[in-house]
């Protein structure tokens, strides 16, 4: 298997800084959308995540002045006020989202196998802790 090539001083394997936009580009980004107040990656899922007045992106508006877009999945979520929708991430709506988080290995799993790692590396050394 072809290992992940590193970006020279960074941890990040190349092919992230080219699919995820630095910060000037997102604004640019976000100017060029109508609508859009607010265009960040999510903390929580990694996906790309807007905020647009709904009317803007001409949806109907009877769901929701507001709405949050899951921008990796297309997933859209509408609300009646900015505060809302700036404080729902894509993970309360978006179902493609939720399944990636469902996926991710728990924090509890990757120690135990970071652990056994270890372990694993010892024995075959013969060395003791
Ligand atoms: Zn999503």
């Amino acid at each position: 298997m072809n290992p992940l090539v590193f970006h020279p001083g960074t941890a990040e394997p190349m092919d992230r800084p080219a699919t995820r936009l630095t910060r000037s580009a997102l604004a640019t980004e976000r100017e060029d959308r109508a609508g859009c107040v607010s265009l960040s990656y999510s903390r929580r899922t990694g996906a790309l995540r807007g905020v647009y007045r709904a009317a803007d992106q001409d949806l109907d508006t009877d769901s929701g002045k507001w709405a949050t877009i899951c921008e990796d999945h297309g997933t859209i979520c509408q609300h009646g006020s900015q505060a809302a929708a700036r404080a729902t991430d894509t993970d309360d709506f978006c179902d493609e989202c939720r399944e990636r988080q469902d996926n991710a290995p728990k924090p509890a799993e990757r120690i135990t196998a970071a652990n056994a790692a270890i372990d694993a590396m010892h024995a075959r050394n013969g060395w003791t802790r």
